[in-house]
């Protein structure tokens, strides 16, 4: 069946087809883990890992990686926005997604109820209109996200530099995905043995760097889309490898991205950015796991020109976030889940945005679930099966 639209991509039928597939080649249980937030929000409210379970006689466990990005980013960074927005000749410009994450003085949205000029942009080049009517202000942009932000990112550095505008600058907190998976398989108590990688990021980056990371720790990457019949193909694919002991990266998310992703969009990004060790929250520092600005840049550096020092913070000690994102426990696994952590009161890194896996499971009441919190093993809980992707 050709496939047009996008409730295609949701068909019942069709998922069932291939999980059909899945039953016929699988022969004992794997894991695998998918590395992007807007995979795993589609697994869960589709209850694609709950159809997995109730269909397939092997497990075949969908564990949830570190793939939401205003979920990874560091307290201390979101304590130097705080520092920075604070100040009154800053206007503070940040997708509005940010404004509601906690650091360790509250979130954004408390800061701007007090006074502060912090302004939600839909755009990063929003802030070069800002810099031209308020010059006697400073524009500052919170720049977060994977590779997949990065170029516009990167276009405003550029474009504020080639305009000669002093008072932009940005807060870069960019975070990158290859080092993560990287970290994940060196960890002593690492379970996964193969990937859905990202398709965002690798519209944007290709999918070479990803190669090195398959052949090196023989597991196999599939990037793969976000609907579910993209996440029940990736799996297939990937378990099709893992049977043949193979460990190559494809791509099922071809009619989206090819080999080598966006070569202008990769050069202007490698033209502003360079890479650095950077710390993720709920995970700790990865090495060469970040963005920085290059040097010739450094004016339109934030934590430069304000000077912020570094801030020590620390986590709540109930929350696990940092063993859900290297996929060994999974949220309901948490004692805080939808009691003490919630939505509206998160507690750490993975129930801060929709796509974090813990507010995931919250927002499609998995919490709700009584058997979910029980000592059931990671996703083999007796819980009563979803009926899958809705029919078209
Ligand atoms: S439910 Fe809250 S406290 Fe528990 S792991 Fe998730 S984010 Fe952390």
């Amino acid at each position: 069946m050709p496939i047009a639209y996008l409730d295609e991509y949701r068909d019942r039928a069709l998922a069932e087809r291939l999980v059909a597939q899945i039953r016929k080649v699988q022969t004992r249980p794997w894991v695998l883990m998918e590395m992007c937030g807007g995979q795993t929000h589609s697994i869960v409210k589709h209850g694609l890992d709950q159809m997995l379970e109730a269909a397939l006689p092997h497990t075949l466990e969908l564990v949830h990686g570190p793939g939401c990005p205003v979920c990874v980013t560091s307290l201390e960074m979101i304590d130097k926005a705080h520092a920075i927005a604070q100040r009154p000749e800053v206007i503070f410009c940040s997708f509005g997604d940010m404004l509601r994450v906690p650091g360790s003085r509250g979130d954004l949205f408390r800061l701007q109820a007090q006074g502060a000029d912090i302004r939600v942009v839909y755009t990063p080049l929003d802030c070069l209109k800002l810099a031209r009517q308020y010059p006697a202000k400073q524009i500052v942009f919170f720049a977060i996200g994977f590779e997949t932000t990065a170029p516009a990112n990167a276009m405003l550095v550029y474009r504020a530099h080639a305009e000669k505008l002093d008072n932009v600058s940005v807060l870069v907190s960019h975070v990158l995905v290859p080092p993560a998976i990287a970290n994940i398989l060196q960890s002593p108590a690492n379970r996964v043995q193969g990937f859905l990688g990202p398709g965002h990021v690798c519209a944007i980056m290709g999918y070479r760097e990803y190669e090195p990371i398959a052949s090196r720790f023989q597991v196999p990457i599939v990037v793969s889309g976000f609907e579910p019949l993209d996440i029940l193909q990736g799996a297939l694919m990937t378990v099709r490898q893992l049977e043949a002991g193979k460990h190559t990266v494809e791509n099922q998310y071809a009619r989206i991205l090819n080999r080598d992703g966006n070569p202008a969009a990769r050069q202007l990004v490698y033209s502003v950015f360079e890479t650095c060790d950077k710390k993720w929250r709920g995970v700790g520092a990865i090495p060469k796991s970040g963005y920085k600005l290059r040097w010739e840049y450094r004016d339109h550096d934030a934590e430069r020109r304000f000077q912020v020092a570094e801030i020590d913070t620390l986590e709540s000690d109930l929350c696990i976030s940092g063993q859900i994102l290297k996929g060994i426990k999974k949220p309901h696994h948490c004692p805080a889940f939808g009691t003490a952590c919630t939505p509206l009161h998160p507690l750490g890194a993975t129930m801060v945005s929709a796509e974090g896996a813990c507010a995931a499971y919250y927002a499609y009441g998995r919490h709700l679930q009584p058997s979910m919190t029980g000592a059931g093993g990671p996703g083999r809980g007796p819980h009563t099966p979803q009926p899958g992707p809705p029919a078209t």
